[in-house]
């Protein structure tokens, strides 16, 4: 079973920021409203994810950490309208099976908090531990087991880049969330959990002001399509590939059809040869999107491509032409 879950993990765990990605959304899923992200060496000497959502009750840690024991579909036609971001139950077996994991919480009403250690993969005894209500999983030294997988770890400037950028486009979905990173002891990122998404507040901690300023904001909806957010206009030179966010139902993906449309509303409206920077949600029925085409879900596949295509394209389109009229 190790071994099984050492395999998941090959899938699931590229990296320490996958390890983020995946702790994160449970802590989201848990109704966390504020969550502490402490780094040592780009993640991989440690991940400390303390949520203060719903908690877990000493009962269930066990299966918490055993594959697919935990998974949140509970029939096809979750399958079809997955709500929670996670729901294949084999994000912790994984990280736990190539890692020294522990998964510590409590829940409102407990009388105390309980931890359940796991060591690459050998899963302990529940036992009592002070905890506030929410959940802290810690993942040390990963990939230690994994050697030929601990090899592909970059530097640690170079992993702690891909955890946030990460946090960076969770942070434009979920303005409602506080998020604290610390790296190496030390405080380096900070996004309040107050902001209205639209009041365009969280854009200036993420984007940075520049941004926000060159911010064109976009709202339409039509044929059971919305699509909201920023588009820069062309007068913000600062635009790049790395300015680019697309969210399919509150989930950050990469789809090369809506990225062309973006691109080619701007390059007809404005200059050519110039990148769009955008933020753009995209809302649709979930039945019209399948969202899983790749285990760690950047990717979805629409049921009408082409009319999605030509949405996002027209509704850009319009929007830019304005603001040259
Ligand atoms: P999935 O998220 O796909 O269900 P995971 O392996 O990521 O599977 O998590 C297993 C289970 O552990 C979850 O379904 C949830 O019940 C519980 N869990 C994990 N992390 C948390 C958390 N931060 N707060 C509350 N429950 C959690
Ligand atoms: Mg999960």
């Amino acid at each position: 079973d190790i071994l099984v879950n050492q395999i998941a993990a090959g899938e699931v765990v590229e990296r320490p920021a996958s390890v983020v990605k995946e702790l994160v959304e449970n802590a989201l899923d848990a109704g966390a409203l504020r969550v502490d992200i402490d780094l040592e060496e780009g993640g991989v000497r440690l991940i400390r994810i303390r949520d203060d959502g719903s908690g877990i009750p000493p009962e269930e840690l066990p299966l918490a950490v055993s594959r697919h024991a935990t998974s949140k579909i509970g029939s096809l036609d979750d399958l079809e309208a997955v709500a929670t971001l996670g729901f294949r139950g084999e994000a912790l077996p994984s990280i736990a099976s190539v890692s020294r994991f522990s998964l510590a919480s409590r829940r409102e009403d407990d009388a105390h908090g309980s931890v359940l250690d796991v060591d690459g993969g050998r899963v302990g005894i529940v036992a009592p531990k002070p905890h506030p209500r929410g959940t802290t999983v810690e993942v040390r030294d990963l990939f230690y087991n994994v050697p030929a997988r601990r090899k592909f770890l970059r530097a640690e400037r170079t992993e702690l880049g891909h955890i946030e950028e990460w946090l960076r486009a969770l942070a434009l979905v979920r303005p409602d969330v506080e998020l604290r990173v610390s790296h190496n002891g030390k405080p380096s990122r900070r996004y309040k959990g107050d902001e209205d998404l639209f009041s365009g507040a969280r854009l200036v901690e993420t984007l940075g002001r520049e941004f926000a300023d060159a911010a064109l904001r976009v709202e339409h909806a039509a044929a059971g399509l919305r699509l909201h957010g920023w588009i820069a206009k062309p007068s913000y030179s600062r635009a790049s590939a790395d300015q680019q966010y697309l969210y399919v139902n509150g989930r950050a993906v990469r789809d090369r059809s809506v990225a062309h449309a973006v691109k080619q509303a701007f390059a007809d409206v404005m200059y050519h040869g110039r990148q769009p920077a955008y933020v753009l949600f995209l809302e649709l029925d979930p039945t019209r999107v399948d969202v899983n085409v790749h285990p760690a879900k950047h990717e979805v596949r629409f049921r009408d491509a082409r009319l999605i295509h030509d949405f996002v394209y027209r509704t850009l389109h319009e929007a830019l032409a304005d603001t040259r009229a």
